[in-house]
Protein backbone atom coordinates (compact mmCIF):
# COMPACT_ATOMS: atom_id res chain seq x y z
CA UNK A 1 0.00 0.00 0.00
CA UNK A 2 1.38 3.58 -0.59
CA UNK A 3 2.72 5.47 2.83
CA UNK A 4 -0.03 6.39 5.03
CA UNK A 5 0.53 10.28 6.35
CA UNK A 6 3.21 10.47 9.04
CA UNK A 7 -0.01 12.53 11.38
CA UNK A 8 -2.15 9.03 11.00
CA UNK A 9 0.35 6.37 11.77
CA UNK A 10 1.82 9.48 14.90
CA UNK A 11 -1.15 9.20 16.25
CA UNK A 12 -0.05 6.16 18.34
CA UNK A 13 3.36 6.07 17.54
CA UNK A 14 4.68 2.87 19.81
CA UNK A 15 1.80 0.91 18.81
CA UNK A 16 1.54 0.17 22.03
CA UNK A 17 -1.45 1.95 24.03
CA UNK A 18 -1.30 0.84 27.40
CA UNK A 19 -4.07 -1.27 26.90
CA UNK A 20 -2.06 -4.73 26.88
CA UNK A 21 -3.85 -6.24 30.14
CA UNK A 22 -7.40 -5.19 29.23
CA UNK A 23 -7.03 -6.80 25.44
CA UNK A 24 -5.05 -10.18 26.95
CA UNK A 25 -8.27 -9.92 29.52
CA UNK A 26 -11.17 -9.48 27.05
CA UNK A 27 -9.53 -12.75 24.57
CA UNK A 28 -9.59 -14.62 27.42
CA UNK A 29 -12.72 -14.37 28.62
CA UNK A 30 -14.07 -14.82 25.00
CA UNK A 31 -12.05 -18.07 24.90
CA UNK A 32 -14.70 -19.31 28.36
CA UNK A 33 -12.26 -17.97 31.19
CA UNK A 34 -14.36 -16.56 33.73
CA UNK A 35 -12.38 -13.01 34.12
CA UNK A 36 -13.55 -9.99 36.39
CA UNK A 37 -13.26 -7.12 34.03
CA UNK A 38 -12.41 -3.99 35.97
CA UNK A 39 -10.63 -2.80 33.34
CA UNK A 40 -12.54 -0.40 31.35
CA UNK A 41 -15.33 2.10 32.12
CA UNK A 42 -18.27 1.28 30.35
CA UNK A 43 -21.60 0.70 32.55
CA UNK A 44 -22.29 -2.60 33.52
CA UNK A 45 -25.85 -1.89 32.87
CA UNK A 46 -28.29 -0.45 29.98
CA UNK A 47 -29.36 3.12 29.19
CA UNK A 48 -32.35 4.07 31.29
CA UNK A 49 -35.44 2.72 29.71
CA UNK A 50 -37.36 6.18 29.12
CA UNK A 51 -33.84 7.22 27.10
CA UNK A 52 -34.32 3.82 24.80
CA UNK A 53 -38.28 4.57 24.72
CA UNK A 54 -37.47 7.96 23.80
CA UNK A 55 -35.14 6.53 20.60
CA UNK A 56 -37.85 4.25 19.65
CA UNK A 57 -40.39 6.44 19.45
CA UNK A 58 -38.17 8.79 17.48
CA UNK A 59 -36.87 5.86 15.05
CA UNK A 60 -40.75 5.13 14.31
CA UNK A 61 -41.71 8.84 13.96
CA UNK A 62 -39.08 9.06 10.92
CA UNK A 63 -36.26 11.10 12.97
CA UNK A 64 -34.37 9.30 10.50
CA UNK A 65 -32.19 12.47 8.29
CA UNK A 66 -29.66 14.68 8.64
CA UNK A 67 -30.18 17.17 11.28
CA UNK A 68 -27.76 20.54 12.01
CA UNK A 69 -24.24 21.22 12.33
CA UNK A 70 -24.39 22.23 15.65
CA UNK A 71 -26.95 19.79 16.85
CA UNK A 72 -31.33 20.33 16.42
CA UNK A 73 -31.65 24.06 18.68
CA UNK A 74 -33.73 22.31 20.97
CA UNK A 75 -30.90 19.85 22.03
CA UNK A 76 -28.30 23.00 22.12
CA UNK A 77 -30.82 24.07 24.95
CA UNK A 78 -31.13 21.32 26.94
CA UNK A 79 -27.08 20.73 26.40
CA UNK A 80 -26.90 24.88 27.57
CA UNK A 81 -29.19 24.20 30.54
CA UNK A 82 -26.91 21.18 31.77
CA UNK A 83 -23.73 23.46 31.28
CA UNK A 84 -25.19 26.26 33.16
CA UNK A 85 -25.31 23.43 35.99
CA UNK A 86 -22.12 21.85 35.47
CA UNK A 87 -20.13 24.91 35.40
CA UNK A 88 -22.01 27.45 37.19
CA UNK A 89 -22.42 30.22 34.46
CA UNK A 90 -25.01 30.98 32.88
CA UNK A 91 -25.26 29.44 29.25
CA UNK A 92 -26.99 30.22 26.13
CA UNK A 93 -27.12 27.53 23.29
CA UNK A 94 -25.37 29.49 21.09
CA UNK A 95 -22.17 28.57 23.76
CA UNK A 96 -22.69 24.96 22.75
CA UNK A 97 -22.04 22.79 19.91
CA UNK A 98 -23.27 18.90 20.18
CA UNK A 99 -20.82 16.15 19.35
CA UNK A 100 -20.88 12.56 18.78
CA UNK A 101 -19.40 11.98 22.32
CA UNK A 102 -16.93 13.51 24.58
CA UNK A 103 -13.98 12.50 22.78
CA UNK A 104 -14.98 13.96 19.53
CA UNK A 105 -15.91 17.39 22.19
CA UNK A 106 -11.84 16.82 22.51
CA UNK A 107 -11.11 16.51 19.14
CA UNK A 108 -13.06 19.81 18.25
CA UNK A 109 -11.71 21.62 21.32
CA UNK A 110 -7.57 20.38 20.66
CA UNK A 111 -8.24 21.70 16.72
CA UNK A 112 -9.60 24.79 18.00
CA UNK A 113 -6.92 26.04 19.93
CA UNK A 114 -3.42 24.46 18.37
CA UNK A 115 -1.88 25.24 15.06
CA UNK A 116 0.79 22.42 14.09
CA UNK A 117 4.13 23.49 16.17
CA UNK A 118 2.09 24.67 18.87
CA UNK A 119 2.82 23.30 22.41
CA UNK A 120 -0.01 22.07 24.90
CA UNK A 121 0.39 21.30 28.26
CA UNK A 122 -1.35 18.07 29.82
CA UNK A 123 -1.77 17.31 33.33
CA UNK A 124 -1.16 13.60 34.03
CA UNK A 125 -2.32 11.03 35.10
CA UNK A 126 -4.67 11.95 32.13
CA UNK A 127 -7.28 9.76 30.25
CA UNK A 128 -5.17 7.59 27.31
CA UNK A 129 -6.76 9.07 24.60
CA UNK A 130 -5.07 12.74 25.49
CA UNK A 131 -1.93 12.48 23.80
CA UNK A 132 -3.10 11.08 20.59
CA UNK A 133 -5.50 13.60 20.42
CA UNK A 134 -2.46 16.62 20.83
CA UNK A 135 -0.76 14.33 17.90
CA UNK A 136 -3.80 14.26 16.05
CA UNK A 137 -3.65 18.00 15.49
CA UNK A 138 0.32 18.17 14.55
CA UNK A 139 0.74 19.67 18.65
CA UNK A 140 3.54 19.38 21.01
CA UNK A 141 2.88 18.56 24.49
CA UNK A 142 4.52 18.74 27.89
CA UNK A 143 3.38 16.37 30.11
CA UNK A 144 3.13 17.47 34.15
CA UNK A 145 2.50 14.92 36.41
CA UNK A 146 0.16 15.63 39.58
CA UNK A 147 1.78 13.46 42.15
CA UNK A 148 0.34 10.53 44.16
CA UNK A 149 1.89 12.59 47.23
CA UNK A 150 -0.56 15.31 46.73
CA UNK A 151 -3.63 13.42 45.80
CA UNK A 152 -3.36 13.36 42.13
CA UNK A 153 -3.90 17.56 42.45
CA UNK A 154 -1.87 19.32 39.96
CA UNK A 155 0.49 22.05 41.44
CA UNK A 156 0.44 25.15 39.32
CA UNK A 157 4.06 25.76 39.91
CA UNK A 158 4.92 22.35 37.97
CA UNK A 159 2.76 23.66 35.32
CA UNK A 160 4.30 27.57 35.01
CA UNK A 161 7.89 25.54 34.90
CA UNK A 162 6.73 23.29 31.52
CA UNK A 163 5.46 27.05 29.39
CA UNK A 164 7.08 27.26 26.67
CA UNK A 165 6.82 30.90 24.35
CA UNK A 166 4.29 28.45 22.02
CA UNK A 167 2.51 27.22 24.45
CA UNK A 168 -1.34 28.17 23.68
CA UNK A 169 -3.42 25.62 25.59
CA UNK A 170 -3.59 23.39 29.26
CA UNK A 171 -5.94 20.12 29.49
CA UNK A 172 -6.99 19.12 32.37
CA UNK A 173 -9.62 16.53 33.79
CA UNK A 174 -11.57 16.71 36.77
CA UNK A 175 -12.74 14.53 38.11
CA UNK A 176 -10.11 12.63 37.17
CA UNK A 177 -10.16 9.24 35.10
CA UNK A 178 -7.83 7.45 36.04
CA UNK A 179 -7.57 8.95 39.86
CA UNK A 180 -11.27 10.06 40.69
CA UNK A 181 -9.13 12.75 42.11
CA UNK A 182 -11.55 16.06 42.51
CA UNK A 183 -9.39 18.99 42.30
CA UNK A 184 -9.51 21.80 44.55
CA UNK A 185 -11.04 25.39 44.04
CA UNK A 186 -7.38 26.65 44.99
CA UNK A 187 -5.63 23.86 42.64
CA UNK A 188 -8.13 25.42 40.16
CA UNK A 189 -7.83 28.95 40.80
CA UNK A 190 -3.89 28.37 40.40
CA UNK A 191 -4.77 27.19 37.08
CA UNK A 192 -6.34 30.08 35.61
CA UNK A 193 -4.34 32.28 36.98
CA UNK A 194 -1.80 30.83 34.75
CA UNK A 195 -3.78 30.77 31.88
CA UNK A 196 -4.89 34.62 32.00
CA UNK A 197 -1.16 35.64 33.17
CA UNK A 198 0.00 33.60 29.87
CA UNK A 199 -3.08 33.62 27.98
CA UNK A 200 -3.91 30.03 27.54
CA UNK A 201 -7.30 28.64 26.46
CA UNK A 202 -8.27 25.84 29.30
CA UNK A 203 -9.18 22.28 28.30
CA UNK A 204 -11.44 21.19 31.12
CA UNK A 205 -12.96 17.44 30.64
CA UNK A 206 -15.54 17.47 33.06
CA UNK A 207 -17.16 14.19 31.83
CA UNK A 208 -17.72 12.63 35.14
CA UNK A 209 -18.91 15.93 36.72
CA UNK A 210 -22.21 14.06 37.92
CA UNK A 211 -19.88 11.54 39.66
CA UNK A 212 -18.01 13.97 41.89
CA UNK A 213 -19.74 13.03 44.98
CA UNK A 214 -19.97 16.73 46.16
CA UNK A 215 -19.63 19.63 44.70
CA UNK A 216 -18.35 20.02 40.96
CA UNK A 217 -16.36 23.01 40.57
CA UNK A 218 -15.74 24.05 36.92
CA UNK A 219 -12.86 26.90 36.05
CA UNK A 220 -15.30 27.87 33.66
CA UNK A 221 -16.55 29.76 36.94
CA UNK A 222 -13.80 31.75 38.13
CA UNK A 223 -13.16 35.19 37.69
CA UNK A 224 -11.71 35.63 33.66
CA UNK A 225 -11.97 32.26 32.48
CA UNK A 226 -15.67 31.99 30.61
CA UNK A 227 -13.78 33.35 27.30
CA UNK A 228 -10.89 31.06 27.71
CA UNK A 229 -12.11 27.72 29.06
CA UNK A 230 -13.68 24.98 26.67
CA UNK A 231 -15.09 22.43 28.53
CA UNK A 232 -15.85 18.58 27.23
CA UNK A 233 -18.72 17.17 28.51
CA UNK A 234 -20.81 14.00 27.16
CA UNK A 235 -23.58 11.90 28.75
CA UNK A 236 -21.88 8.70 28.29
CA UNK A 237 -21.29 8.24 31.49
CA UNK A 238 -23.79 11.26 33.58
CA UNK A 239 -27.12 9.45 31.95
CA UNK A 240 -25.41 5.98 31.00
CA UNK A 241 -25.74 6.40 27.16
CA UNK A 242 -21.58 5.58 26.25
CA UNK A 243 -22.41 3.44 22.96
CA UNK A 244 -25.20 6.10 21.77
CA UNK A 245 -22.26 8.59 21.08
CA UNK A 246 -23.19 12.03 22.30
CA UNK A 247 -21.59 14.89 23.77
CA UNK A 248 -21.10 18.38 23.56
CA UNK A 249 -18.56 21.36 24.27
CA UNK A 250 -19.21 24.56 25.97
CA UNK A 251 -17.09 27.76 25.27
CA UNK A 252 -17.48 31.35 24.13
CA UNK A 253 -19.81 32.03 21.16
CA UNK A 254 -17.24 33.38 18.97
CA UNK A 255 -15.16 29.63 19.22
CA UNK A 256 -18.17 28.02 18.86
CA UNK A 257 -19.79 29.07 15.68
CA UNK A 258 -16.02 28.66 14.12
CA UNK A 259 -16.24 25.02 15.48
CA UNK A 260 -19.60 24.56 13.04
CA UNK A 261 -17.22 24.17 10.27
CA UNK A 262 -15.56 21.49 12.14
CA UNK A 263 -18.60 19.70 12.06
CA UNK A 264 -19.33 20.67 8.68
CA UNK A 265 -16.29 18.17 7.46
CA UNK A 266 -16.23 15.56 10.43
CA UNK A 267 -19.21 14.52 11.55
CA UNK A 268 -21.92 16.21 9.69
CA UNK A 269 -24.44 16.70 12.42
CA UNK A 270 -25.79 14.14 14.86
CA UNK A 271 -27.74 10.96 14.34
CA UNK A 272 -31.83 12.38 14.19
CA UNK A 273 -32.89 9.86 16.55
CA UNK A 274 -30.22 9.66 18.60
CA UNK A 275 -30.21 14.01 18.89
CA UNK A 276 -34.38 13.00 19.74
CA UNK A 277 -33.58 10.56 22.73
CA UNK A 278 -30.98 12.97 24.02
CA UNK A 279 -33.58 15.38 24.63
CA UNK A 280 -35.83 13.66 26.39
CA UNK A 281 -32.61 12.21 28.25
CA UNK A 282 -31.21 16.05 29.11
CA UNK A 283 -34.90 17.71 30.06
CA UNK A 284 -35.98 14.79 32.15
CA UNK A 285 -32.23 14.26 33.86
CA UNK A 286 -32.97 10.17 32.77
CA UNK A 287 -30.97 7.71 35.07
CA UNK A 288 -28.73 10.89 36.02
CA UNK A 289 -29.12 10.82 39.88
CA UNK A 290 -29.60 6.92 40.17
CA UNK A 291 -26.07 6.88 37.91
CA UNK A 292 -24.21 9.09 40.57
CA UNK A 293 -25.62 7.19 43.70
CA UNK A 294 -25.14 3.96 42.27
CA UNK A 295 -21.10 4.63 41.95
CA UNK A 296 -21.12 6.38 45.14
CA UNK A 297 -22.02 3.18 47.04
CA UNK A 298 -19.63 0.51 44.42
CA UNK A 299 -17.18 2.80 45.63
CA UNK A 300 -17.74 2.04 49.19
CA UNK A 301 -18.25 -1.31 48.64
CA UNK A 302 -14.95 -1.54 47.06
CA UNK A 303 -13.00 0.08 49.67
CA UNK A 304 -14.92 -1.65 52.49
CA UNK A 305 -13.03 -4.64 51.07
CA UNK A 306 -9.78 -3.65 50.60
CA UNK A 307 -9.93 -1.41 53.23
CA UNK A 308 -6.30 -1.76 55.30
CA UNK A 309 -4.54 -4.89 53.88
CA UNK A 310 -1.53 -5.50 52.33
CA UNK A 311 0.11 -1.86 52.56
CA UNK A 312 -2.99 -0.53 49.58
CA UNK A 313 -2.72 3.05 49.91
CA UNK A 314 -6.10 4.40 48.30
CA UNK A 315 -5.12 7.83 46.17
CA UNK A 316 -7.84 10.64 45.09
CA UNK A 317 -10.50 8.27 43.89
CA UNK A 318 -13.24 11.15 45.29
CA UNK A 319 -15.25 10.82 42.21
CA UNK A 320 -15.65 9.24 38.92
CA UNK A 321 -16.40 5.24 37.88
CA UNK A 322 -12.67 4.56 39.34
CA UNK A 323 -10.80 3.81 42.35
CA UNK A 324 -6.92 4.18 42.45
CA UNK A 325 -4.85 1.72 44.40
CA UNK A 326 -1.05 2.72 45.36
CA UNK A 327 0.70 -0.72 45.29
CA UNK A 328 4.02 -0.16 45.40
CA UNK A 329 4.43 -1.93 49.00
CA UNK A 330 3.49 -5.04 46.91
CA UNK A 331 5.31 -4.64 43.58
CA UNK A 332 6.68 -1.43 41.77
CA UNK A 333 5.99 -2.65 38.43
CA UNK A 334 2.45 -2.19 38.14
CA UNK A 335 2.63 -3.68 34.70
CA UNK A 336 3.70 -6.93 36.36
CA UNK A 337 1.20 -6.64 39.11
CA UNK A 338 -1.71 -6.46 36.99
CA UNK A 339 -0.25 -9.41 34.37
CA UNK A 340 -0.19 -11.52 37.31
CA UNK A 341 -3.04 -10.38 39.13
CA UNK A 342 -5.02 -11.80 35.76
CA UNK A 343 -3.19 -14.86 35.50
CA UNK A 344 -3.48 -16.02 39.09
CA UNK A 345 -6.97 -14.81 40.42
CA UNK A 346 -8.42 -13.76 36.83
CA UNK A 347 -9.22 -10.25 37.57
CA UNK A 348 -8.35 -7.40 34.97
CA UNK A 349 -7.10 -3.80 36.04
CA UNK A 350 -5.69 -1.14 34.52
CA UNK A 351 -1.86 -0.49 35.37
CA UNK A 352 -1.48 3.01 36.39
CA UNK A 353 1.50 3.47 33.67
CA UNK A 354 -0.92 3.42 30.79
CA UNK A 355 -2.32 6.78 32.46
CA UNK A 356 1.27 8.83 32.57
CA UNK A 357 4.09 8.51 35.07
CA UNK A 358 2.86 9.58 38.12
CA UNK A 359 0.15 6.58 38.33
CA UNK A 360 3.21 4.50 37.62
CA UNK A 361 2.96 1.96 40.69
CA UNK A 362 -0.73 2.10 41.30
CA UNK A 363 -4.05 0.10 39.65
CA UNK A 364 -6.74 1.54 38.08
CA UNK A 365 -10.00 -0.28 39.24
CA UNK A 366 -13.14 0.10 38.01
CA UNK A 367 -16.44 -0.14 39.27
CA UNK A 368 -18.51 -1.21 36.39
CA UNK A 369 -19.33 -4.34 37.78
CA UNK A 370 -22.42 -4.96 40.69
CA UNK A 371 -22.01 -5.06 44.35
CA UNK A 372 -21.01 -8.97 44.43
CA UNK A 373 -18.74 -8.89 41.64
CA UNK A 374 -16.67 -5.81 43.20
CA UNK A 375 -16.64 -7.73 46.83
CA UNK A 376 -15.63 -10.94 44.89
CA UNK A 377 -12.79 -8.62 43.61
CA UNK A 378 -12.00 -7.01 46.34
CA UNK A 379 -11.55 -10.59 47.91
CA UNK A 380 -9.60 -11.80 45.14
CA UNK A 381 -7.36 -8.48 45.35
CA UNK A 382 -6.34 -8.47 49.07
CA UNK A 383 -5.54 -12.46 48.53
CA UNK A 384 -3.26 -12.34 45.96
CA UNK A 385 -1.49 -9.68 47.77
CA UNK A 386 -0.99 -11.44 50.42
CA UNK A 387 0.68 -14.39 49.04
CA UNK A 388 2.76 -12.32 46.41
CA UNK A 389 6.02 -12.20 45.61
N1 LIG B 1 -12.89 12.09 28.85
C1 LIG B 1 -12.64 11.18 29.80
C2 LIG B 1 -11.89 11.60 31.00
C3 LIG B 1 -13.08 9.85 29.67
O1 LIG B 1 -12.82 8.97 30.62
C4 LIG B 1 -13.80 9.51 28.51
C5 LIG B 1 -14.24 8.11 28.31
O2 LIG B 1 -13.97 7.21 29.06
C6 LIG B 1 -14.03 10.49 27.53
C7 LIG B 1 -13.57 11.77 27.74
C8 LIG B 1 -14.77 10.20 26.26
O3 LIG B 1 -16.05 9.82 26.55
P1 LIG B 1 -17.18 9.68 25.43
O4 LIG B 1 -16.54 9.86 24.10
O5 LIG B 1 -17.78 8.33 25.61
O6 LIG B 1 -18.13 10.76 25.74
Amino acid sequence: MPKPSSRIAGIIPSGKDGWEVHFSAMMRKQAGEDIIMLSVGDHDFDTPSETVEACVTAVRSGFHHYTMLPGLPRLRQAMARLSTRCTGVETSADEVIATPGGQLALYAAVQAVVDPGDHAIVVAPYYATYPGTFRAAGADFTVVEAEAADGFEPRADAIAAALLPNTRAILINTPNNPTGAVYSRKTLEGIADLCIRNDLWLLSDEVYWTLGGGEHISPRSLPGMAERTLVINSMSKSHGMTGWRIGWLTGPASMIQLLISLNLVTTYGLTDFVSRAAIEALENDYGVADIAALYAARRSVLLDGIHGSNGFVVRGSAGGMYVMLDIRAIEPDCEKFAFALLDAEKVSVMPGSSFGDAAAGHIRISLCQPDEVLREAAQRIVRFASGYG
